[in-house]
């Protein structure tokens, strides 16, 4: 069986406790790995490691630090094939997904090798002074993440860590580690120096916690559920560390009278149930407008009716098993709820029958019409395949309902007024707003949320200020 071991200080390490997880197929609960559990005391020597590597990283021209990330991005895209059939075996994502994550993480790295290059200063002349503003890399980084793009949302991260001239310890999540070590691994054998990238597995409540903890970590850069997020930045406060939140979400995607409906219906398909609605700007809750609602319920119904589900391994399928049985049952749960207060079932809200279902936590895509805010669905993250739909009257109506979350990481909206899509875009409350496309994400645009989504941005020139610090240089003349 597959053992991957952690990166610190250059070298593969075991746990030092000898423990170890085994790593199961959400498809068919077949073991795939046998992976160390890491401790406080990995996490620890990970640190050290990251700390003694940064003056000398640190001090590496942005040129240079830019030549070894073009190198990285090489040979994550060299190993594309290995890293991507060990995600889908951890994860259950379709293979072609699961491909097309890891060479968007190789063109992560490609984009801060340049990005980096472009961290310039400024000169300001006063009568009897001048002033220089630089920025510096903040130190070590602890880097966290969650399991439903370990690599791609581990990439967001490491790149601008070692474009800025940072160093960094990464967390995986404890039950998909694979492929997102074998990404850091096929990085730092681009030339990296020992110690500058550092990978320890385990419970992020014990190692995730030392990263966050002990003093050596200056920045902490979290994916995850908003609860976790939130004790994170309680710790951190305790050293006023600097701290990058990407939480959960519950997206608003709005249906204009005008919308051209089959393009809508089709983009709402699409991000309401890709990678099993496990991600956290899925489409979670959907407005029509009152006059076209029906025709466009009954066409995304139509659509979300040929998706194909499988194992990931099946070159034909669109979506793979859910990520775990816990989060099954939560999609049950919230559909049963929804249905007790007046909701009607349009398609799905059940297993798949069928022997190629029945060992995995495969779960129908879901279409509920007659959605309204009492259903923990329209209020909570539900993290499943699941398209809530309620009409609305007028177009203030829509956007009070859209607004009315306590999350606000993506908003999305479908209109053929110009006058509309602005006005739209202006008064959702998102980081991030799609007008007539089903995603927010663009590797040059800022990523990140409002309210109880986050903090803090990644990507873009954005995602590389959030591992600088600042600093004003004054010279008396
Ligand atoms: P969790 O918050 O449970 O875990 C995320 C990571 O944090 C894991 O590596 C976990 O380790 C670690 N962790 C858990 N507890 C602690 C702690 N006390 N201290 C430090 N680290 C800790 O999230 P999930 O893995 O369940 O991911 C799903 C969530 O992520 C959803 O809410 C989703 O919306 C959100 N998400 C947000 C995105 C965004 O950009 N806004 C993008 C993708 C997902 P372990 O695995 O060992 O528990």
């Amino acid at each position: 069986m597959f053992c991957p071991k952690m990166l610190i200080n250059g070298e593969q390490v075991s746990s030092l406790s000898a423990k170890t997880d085994v790593i199961y197929n959400p498809a068919n609960q077949e073991p795939v790995a046998q992976v160390g559990v890491g401790s406080r005391q990995e996490a620890r020597l990970a640190l050290e490691a990251a700390k003694n590597a940064f003056p000398r990283w640190s001090a590496t021209s942005a040129i240079d630090r830019g030549e070894i990330l073009h190198q990285a991005a090489l040979e994550v895209s060299k190993r594309v094939e290995e890293i991507s059939r060990l995600l889908t075996l951890e994860q259950g994502k379709p293979l072609k997904n699961a491909r097309r994550e890891v060479l968007a993480s190789a063109q992560v790295l490609e984009y801060y090798a340049e990005e980096g290059r472009r961290n310039l200063g400024h000169w300001i002349s006063s009568s009897g002074s001048r002033s220089l503003v630089i920025r510096q890399p903040i130190g070590v980084a602890a880097l966290i993440t969650p399991w439903n793009f370990p690599v791609d949302l581990l990439a967001w991260k490491v790149g601008p860590t070692l474009a800025a001239g940072c160093t960094f310890v990464a967390k995986p999540p404890s039950l998909a580690p694979l492929a997102a070590t074998e990404f850091v691994r096929a990085a730092a054998e681009a030339g990296l120096p020992a110690g500058v990238a550092n990978v320890v597995h385990g419970p992020g409540r014990e190692v995730g916690a030392e990263l966050v903890e002990n003093p050596i970590s200056r920045k902490i850069a979290f994916t995850g559920e908003t609860e976790t997020g939130r004790w994170i930045m309680e710790r951190a406060a305790g050293r006023i560390k600097r701290v990058s939140l990407e939480l959960g979400g519950q997206s608003p995607f709005i249906v204009c009278e005008d919308a051209d409906i089959n393009q809508a219906a089709a983009a709402c398909a699409q991000r309401a149930f890709s990678n099993m609605g496990q991600i956290c700007f899925s489409i979670n809750r959907i407005y029509a407008a009152e006059k076209i609602a029906e025709d466009f319920t009954s066409r995304l119904v139509e659509k979300t009716c040929r998706l194909r589900l499988g194992d990931g391994f099946d070159p034909e399928v669109d979506l793979g098993p859910m990520f775990s049985q816990a989060l099954r049952q939560k999609t049950r749960d919230h559909i049963a709820d929804a249905l007790a207060k007046g909701a009607e079932l349009l398609c799905g809200g059940r297993e798949p029958a069928g022997d190629a279902y029945a060992r995995g936590y495969f779960f129908l895509p879901t279409v509920l019409s007659g959605a309204n805010h009492s259903m923990r669905v329209m209020r909570e993250e539900t993290f499943g395949p699941v398209a809530p739909i309620m009409s609305f009257k007028t177009l203030e109506e829509g956007i009070d309902l859209a607004n009315d979350s306590e999350y606000g990481l993506a908003a999305f909206a479908f209109t053929e007024s110009l006058r509309t899509a602005l006005y739209l875009a202006e008064r959702l409350e998102a980081g991030g707003v799609g007008i007539n496309t089903g995603t927010v994400m663009d590797l040059q645009a800022p990523f990140g949320g409002w309210k109880q989504s986050g903090l803090g941005r990644e990507l873009g020139p954005y995602g590389l200020e959030e591992y600088l610090e600042l600093k004003h240089i004054r010279i008396g003349l």
